[in-house]
């Protein structure tokens, strides 16, 4: 008796942890929802966008949101953060093109790069919220935030780990940024559902077999994020933009040859069901821990 009392404890102790640890449908056949991936810079982003190609074709509605421009990410002695923010835009809307996502999913806060950390947090967690309860998401993609212990990330990846749930938290209060609520008319979200990526421990992956050839579509827009192009852009006008035929033979194929080296068939993620208090925690565990 002691030992069907002992198993039945352990089954009611060990459940909530599998039901948490895993999405109640898989994601391949998630439909009808909508998504929010958040990141610092145009091209975070890049490594899901299998996953992403995936959902905004089976029928959900995938945004993306990036907290910089991505204006200083060059050894290009000629080159201006002006014309690379614009060039920035262009790669990521190209990259975006590729999976199915039109340019109105596209929301970019225009902070500088490298300076995310040294914004107004409050503004920028504002501003954030403001969208967040915009497009009412019902799972947030993002930066692992830690795993049960701090986890260290380049400056601006840290900054948006946070950020990114911070928001999500900030969003379903109403008497946080209650202007938002009270002046325009905007409802308070609470998001459920949380994928991080580059997570110590990943709980899912994703099959992206299907959708290889759309992700090295869209990752090979990021030209300017090419060695080669990101010393020595080619031209000197804002509105000439490099394509492939801009490398030598052999740089375009060291080019193909490093997209297809990164992508793969899956995708994973840590995924996690719960208010964004927990975001921190493992599957199952509770902050205290
Ligand atoms: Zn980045």
């Amino acid at each position: 008796m002691k030992k069907q009392s002992t198993l039945i404890l352990m089954v009611f102790l060990v459940l909530p942890v599998l039901v948490l640890a895993q999405p109640e449908t898989p994601i391949e056949e998630w439909t009808g929802r909508t998504i929010l991936l958040v990141g610092a810079h145009p091209d975070d982003d890049a490594g899901r966008h299998g996953t992403l190609a995936m959902l905004q074709e089976n029928g959900n509605n995938v945004y993306i949101m990036l907290l910089t421009n991505g204006n200083v990410g060059t050894r290009d002695r000629t080159m201006t953060r002006q014309r690379l923010e614009k060039i920035r835009r262009h790669e990521q809307l190209n990259a975006m093109r590729a999976i199915g996502l039109p340019e109105e999913n596209y929301i970019n806060l225009g902070y500088t790069d490298g300076m995310v950390e040294f914004a107004d947090r409050e503004e920028l967690v504002k501003r954030m919220v403001w969208w967040y309860r915009k497009i009412q998401p019902d799972v947030l993609i993002s930066f692992e935030p830690g795993y049960r212990y701090v986890k260290w990330h380049k400056s601006d990846h840290r900054a948006a780990a946070y950020l990114a749930v911070d928001a999500a938290r900030a969003a379903e209060w109403h008497l946080i940024f209650p202007e938002h609520v009270i002046q325009e008319g905007l409802e308070p979200v609470s998001i459920r559902e949380y994928m991080y990526w580059g997570a110590e421990a990943p709980n899912v992956t994703v099959d992206i077999s299907d959708y290889i050839e759309q992700k090295m579509e869209s990752n090979m827009a990021y030209l300017s994020q090419f060695t080669s192009l990101s010393g020595d852009y080619p031209g000197n006008s804002d509105d000439r933009f490099a394509t492939l035929d801009d490398l030598s033979d052999e740089e375009r194929q060291r080019f193909i040859e490093r997209i297809k080296n990164r992508v793969g068939t899956t995708e994973q993620f840590r995924y996690r069901m719960g208010a964004p208090d927990g975001a921190g925690s493992g599957p199952g565990f509770s902050n205290n821990d």
